[in-house]
């Protein structure tokens, strides 16, 4: 398989679907730029070959054209971060961005407009909420036809296709996956950035040093069921904290007060429970949590073991007992996994918790351990502890993340490599 390293891009053009989806203020700034250096590695190596690049990218989630989703909102931090003058296709097909990418020039860039602003980017068609069954099976039908033709266009502006938007990796849309179709396995292949992330995971999920231990925060224990799972065939050590300690406790016949809890998860959390013993592995549960009175940063607190917590009271973080304890599994681990902060870490005092996970974690890494921290909140987490350079890998996607954690093989990378 070619790789973005033994490629020559020297007179070639590149379609390049990156994940430029990066959060705008109401003026249309940029407010983090992440996920637009994410991919400049990519699009300067293309260049630098001597290649020509057509970039692709959604913004948003537009039900059509429109000026708030547009990308020539980032087009001057695209071409100031890529240090090229970044050419824009007010469309992403049609006859006028044809011709702009046919007239491309080695070391030229062009960026086309939202791939959103079609419905055939996702195949789904835009029906009004009050249309019938049938006029939905209809648009269906029609918008996977159309999807063709749309894929096919956009294919043709280019001679190879590189997809660097992990983000979108588990989506099977029209350029993240069913694009590959139109190129032959000499001409398609991932950019630095999926690359590294197909890397990271499967350094964790197959390539494992053990002991492998993985920590799952979180609100609930619902939607990291599937996770949790898969996870209980892979872990020697399963760490589960955050909000669904108290649905864990509660099952165990525990008092939990106002804490948060999913009453119709307490068979669910037995099951995992009698799973991790059946498996042999070490399931991690916090005995103590920092209490609060109200949902509050500002909340009275107290200490107290997460079975006895009164009234009127929630846990919101983990207490020092159990952060010696998870600090003691992690720190004698070879490799981590963590997602989701073990407490309300956006309360400045409830993410004590979360950072004596980051700092076990930093100095696991730091005595050869390999780790992994990825899926939305942990990210933030890492970040705002400022320890994201400390750790072996940040991932940048999350749906896409917990999908492959999952076990799942993501339509974006089973279009380029086969699996
Ligand atoms: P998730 O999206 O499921 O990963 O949940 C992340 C959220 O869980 C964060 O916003 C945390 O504030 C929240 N969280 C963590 N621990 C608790 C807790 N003990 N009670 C309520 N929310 C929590």
């Amino acid at each position: 398989m070619q790789t973005i390293d033994t490629f020559n891009f020297a007179g070639k053009k590149a379609f390049v679907r990156v994940d430029f989806n990066v959060p705008l203020d109401e003026n249309f700034k940029i407010t983090d730029d992440t996920r637009i250096r994410a991919a400049i590695p990519t699009l300067k190596k293309i260049l630098k070959d001597g290649g020509s690049v057509i970039i692709g990218s959604h913004l948003g989630r537009p039900k059509g054209p429109a000026d708030k989703y547009s990308l020539k909102h980032i087009l001057p931090r695209v071409s100031e971060l890529l240090g090229v003058d970044v050419q824009f296709a007010s469309d992403c097909i049609g006859d006028k961005t044809e011709s702009k990418a046919a007239a491309l020039h080695p070391g030229e860039a062009l960026l086309l407009e939202n791939l959103r602003f079609y419905a055939e980017e996702e195949g789904k068609p835009r029906l009004p909420e009050d249309a019938s069954e049938e006029e939905t099976t209809a648009a269906k039908k029609a918008v996977k036809e159309s999807q063709k033709e749309f894929t096919k266009k956009l294919a043709s502006y280019a001679d190879v296709y590189v997809n660097d938007a992990f983000g979108t990796a588990h989506r099977a849309h029209a350029s993240t996956a069913l694009i590959a179709d139109y190129f032959d396995a000499g001409h398609k292949l991932f950019g630095y950035l999926m690359q590294n992330e197909i890397n990271a995971v499967e350094k964790v999920m197959s390539d494992t040093e053990r002991p492998f231990t993985a920590i799952m925060g979180g609100s609930k224990v619902s939607t990291k069921i599937d996770l949790i799972k898969n996870l209980l065939d892979k872990v020697d050590n399963l760490i589960l904290a955050g909000g669904m300690t108290y649905t864990f406790a509660k099952a165990d016949g525990g008092k939990i007060g106002d804490s948060i809890v999913e009453d119709d998860k307490l068979d669910l959390a037995k099951e995992i429970v009698a799973l991790a013993k059946e498996k042999g592995v070490n399931l991690v549960l916090a005995t103590d949590a920092k209490l609060a009175d109200s949902f509050s940063n500002d909340a009275k607190t107290a200490f107290g073991s997460v079975k006895e917590i009164p009234d009127g009271w929630e846990g919101l973080d983990i207490g020092p007992e159990s952060e010696k304890i998870f600090a003691e599994v992690i720190k004698n681990s070879k490799t981590i996994l963590w997602n989701g902060p073990v407490g309300v870490f956006e309360f400045d005092n409830f993410d004590k918790g979360s950072r004596a996970v980051a700092d076990a974690i930093v100095e696991a890494t730091k005595n050869g351990a390999f780790s992994l921290i990825g899926g939305g909140d942990s990210v933030a987490c890492i970040n705002k502890f400022g320890l994201a350079d400390d750790v072996s890998y940040v991932s940048t996607g999350g749906g896409a993340l917990l999908e492959m954690i999952e076990g799942k093989v993501l339509p974006g990378i089973k279009a380029i490599r086969g699996y």
